[in-house]
């Protein structure tokens, strides 16, 4: 079972995220990553293996933000990899999203995608979910609601997804079936 933490509010997101993934280093997972708004818009940081290995990395940057989202992964599609490892984002970095479960119609919903003129860097069925959103999210004019209700009606499966967009900085969004 996969852990997932988000948080908004005046504090730096960054330490708040690692300390709620090492609570839930518990539960098992082979990778981890963050991902912060940030004055100069979404960063992502992910990394294979230990919270201690994905800390060492933003400690040494200082990534400055007040809203994120953070995740450890307990591979189902695609191998443990730092490429597999959440956040997955939309071309532009305007979605960043962490998901816990499977999205059981992934390869269908890819080559429609595809069709749209999407490519992907991963073997996620999550980075499927994510620019399905993201397509969903422009074709609406940047509504995460619309695009959110939209990309749930096509996805089967059980599932949590906890989202950033850049167009809303301080805001985490979330959205869940059977899960
Ligand atoms: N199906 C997703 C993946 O393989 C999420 C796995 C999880 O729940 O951690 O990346």
């Amino acid at each position: 079972m996969c852990g997932i933490v988000g948080y908004t509010g005046t504090s730096q997101a960054t330490d708040i995220l690692i300390d709620g993934l090492k609570r839930m280093e518990y539960r098992g997972y082979d990778s981890a990553g963050i991902a912060v708004q940030t004055d100069a818009g979404l960063v992502v940081r992910r990394k294979v293996g230990k919270v201690s290995g994905l800390e060492a990395i933003v400690a040494s940057e200082h990534i400055e933000g007040t809203c994120g989202i953070g995740h450890t992964r307990w591979a189902t599609h695609g191998v443990p990899s730092e490429e597999n490892a959440h956040p997955h984002w939309s071309d532009d970095m305007t979605v960043v999203a962490v998901h816990n479960g499977i999205v059981e119609n992934y390869q269908e919903l890819r080559e429609d995608l595809l069709r749209n003129g999407y490519t992907f860097y991963s073997q996620t069925d999550t980075e499927v979910a994510v620019k399905l959103i993201d397509l969903y999210y422009k074709k609406s004019g940047n509504n995460p609601i619309a695009a959110l209700t939209k990309a749930m009606k096509r996805i089967r499966g059980s599932y949590c997804f906890v989202l950033m967009f850049r167009e809303f900085p301080n805001a985490v969004w979330g959205v869940r079936k059977d899960n």
